[in-house]
């Protein structure tokens, strides 16, 4: 038997790899186009940064590596240029040669990944994607030679927001060109906003709304007329699968656009497999064809289509959560499932829960702070997405919400989960557990809320808002027009406030909660100001288009 794999980085070698040890006597061959394989792209932009010193480290394997430990034929810079599906053959292009010879297989693992949108207009100046070794090599002969080099970065995702960090490391001054409104597209605007104080802070050029139209010697044009100096593009506007030698062989595409497959990664090809960026996943929450560009899934998947190759037993595909951390400037950002964006836009109700967590017990030294957004179906309980923005900690409790969603766990029964606390790792009641109890309470009717973008029209129905900080706290920084009321003088001088609907806040949600219960016991209409202070801010001061109205 004979299995060709074509793309020899994260699915396609994990497919290699994984047949090898189920299958010693079947003849493995794998064609990569580019000069390297296996390679790390998830620490390319580490390596512009030079947070990651020693270029070797990204090459994870090499041919000769993976001839001796796996048995494996790998041929870079060979290029698949067709298949053709009835004679079960493969055209292979010799990059260096030029020349063309045709394979023949018994089993084909497509893993080309994804390919970036089309080429930025005009010359004079390099454009480089940062997909590959090759291209971090372009980006740092241009740093390299340039003693206070101008760096665009076209497109703010997370490859483009991880591509500021370290050319701002190399001690570039960095514009970055976004077409939407904000950085991180997946991020809701309440959340993204400690990522643009950070770029400010870090003197980043941020252009919103806008795009690159073209380049030329010195500099490039954005699409609202602006020029903007620069010595080099890094192009991260996104990508798409790379289906082109698939779509040609005429093996069907789904409807996002990436290579359809089963729950076994099979393709509408008889003998052919496919897995990776290349390819459409099926989402968690409605079971509808998505696009998840993770490597987690690559690796897991080429894992899954070489067991089903060789006969093993394996379970169907799990559904894609889109599980995604990055790091940008300091800070971590985490997210998982979908944003409250998208559930407006799907029509789906759900149920907000913002609190701000620390990252360990705060009297033991070094607790940080973090922003925790919950998105929760209001008649399961089941989370639907969460979104963490902080530094010490995030990943952590990122991870338990990707378990729990998984797992199919309601938001009510994270107050269940025994997580380790010693005061330097975490708190008696971790963030976790709070978010649950916040949940539980509004599952169960115990506290009401309002979210940040919902203020202004309940005040103008005739809300009025009570900040329960102390008078330090409200001096400092207020919600305009609200009233202040301590939360220790709330029992008695609660008849002072207004015949009228309240909008209690604190500064986290916390004493809003505790404040909430006692005007409620006391006979008051009240809501707590989900997230406080801290939430509302950072909704108001992005200044961006506010959502629909959640449940
Ligand atoms: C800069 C960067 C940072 C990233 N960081 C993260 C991260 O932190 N976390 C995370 O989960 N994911 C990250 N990703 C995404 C992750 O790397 C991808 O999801 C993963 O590599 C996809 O695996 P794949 O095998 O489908 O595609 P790839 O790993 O891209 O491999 C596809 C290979 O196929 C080759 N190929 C394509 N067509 C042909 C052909 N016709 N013939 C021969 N060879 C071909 C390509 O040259 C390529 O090398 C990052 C990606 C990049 C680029």
């Amino acid at each position: 038997m004979r299995t060709i794999i074509i793309g020899g980085v994260a699915a396609g070698m994990s497919a290699a790899t994984r047949l090898r040890r189920l299958d010693e006597s079947r003849e493995i061959v794998v064609f990569e186009r580019g000069s390297y394989v296996s390679f790390a792209n998830c620490g390319l932009p580490y390596f512009v940064g030079r947070v990651i010193e020693d270029r070797s480290s990204l090459l994870l394997q090499t041919p000769a590596s993976l001839a001796s430990r796996f048995a494996l034929r790998v041929h870079v810079r060979h290029e698949v240029v067709s298949i053709d599906t009835a004679a079960r053959t493969v055209t292979v292009r010799d990059l260096d040669s030029g020349s063309d010879r045709i394979e023949r297989y018994d089993d084909l693992v497509l893993a080309m990944g994804a390919t970036t949108t089309e080429a930025i207009p005009g010359e004079g100046m390099p454009v480089v994607t940062l997909r590959s070794v090759d291209d971090v090599d372009a980006i740092t002969a241009v740093l390299d030679g340039i003693p206070s080099p101008r760096a665009i970065v076209a497109g703010a995702g997370f490859i483009g927001i991880e591509a500021v960090e370290n050319l701002l490391a190399r001690g570039a001054h960095v514009t970055v060109v976004q077409r939407g409104s904000q950085v991180l597209s997946p991020l809701d605007p309440e959340m993204v906003a400690p990522v643009h104080r950070a770029l400010d802070e870090a003197g980043v050029d941020v252009r919103t709304g806008t795009t690159v139209s073209s380049i030329h010697a010195g500099g490039a044009t954005l699409s609202d007329g602006t020029e903007v100096p620069a010595d080099l593009v890094v192009d991260a506007r996104g990508v798409r699968p790379d289906v082109r030698i698939a779509d040609a062989a005429g093996i069907a595409l789904g409807p996002t656009g990436g290579i359809a497959v089963d729950d076994r990664h099979r393709t509408s090809a008889p003998g052919v497999w496919a897995v990776g960026d290349a390819v459409e996943k099926t989402d968690h929450l409605d079971g509808r064809a998505t696009l998840v560009t993770m490597a987690g899934l690559a690796n897991r998947h080429g894992r899954a289509a070489a067991d089903d190759i060789a006969g093993a037993v394996t379970a169907p595909a799990t559904p894609a959560l889109g599980t995604t951390i990055v790091g940008v400037l300091g800070l971590t950002v985490g997210l998982v499932g979908w944003s409250e964006r998208r559930l407006v836009a799907a029509g789906r109700a759900h149920r907000v829960v913002h609190t701000h967590p620390f990252s360990h017990a705060t009297y033991y030294p070094g607790a940080e702070q973090m922003a925790m957004k919950l998105l929760i179906d209001p008649e399961t309980d089941l989370i639907l997405g969460a979104q963490l923005v902080g530094r010490a900690g995030v990943d952590k409790r990122l991870d338990v919400l990707a378990v729990a969603m998984t797992s199919g766990l309601t938001a009510s029964a994270l107050t269940q989960l025994e997580l380790a606390y010693a005061p330097q790792y975490g708190s008696a009641k971790d963030g976790i557990n709070m978010a649950g109890y916040v949940a539980e309470n509004l599952a169960t009717g115990a506290d009401r809320t309002i979210q940040w973008h919902e203020v202004d029209a309940a005040r103008a129905a005739g809300a009025v808002i009570v900040d329960v900080r102390t008078t330090g706290e409200h001096a400092a920084g207020s919600i305009p027009g609200s009233i202040l009321l301590p939360l220790d003088e709330l029992r008695e001088r609660h008849g002072e406030l207004p015949d009228a609907p309240l909008i209690v806040h604190c500064r986290v949600g916390q004493r809003g909660h505790t404040a909430s219960r006692i005007l409620q016991q006391l006979g008051h209409d009240v809501r707590n100001l989900d997230g406080g202070w801290l939430t509302w801010t950072d909704g108001v001061e992005t200044g961006l288009p506010r959502h629909g109205s959640a449940q």
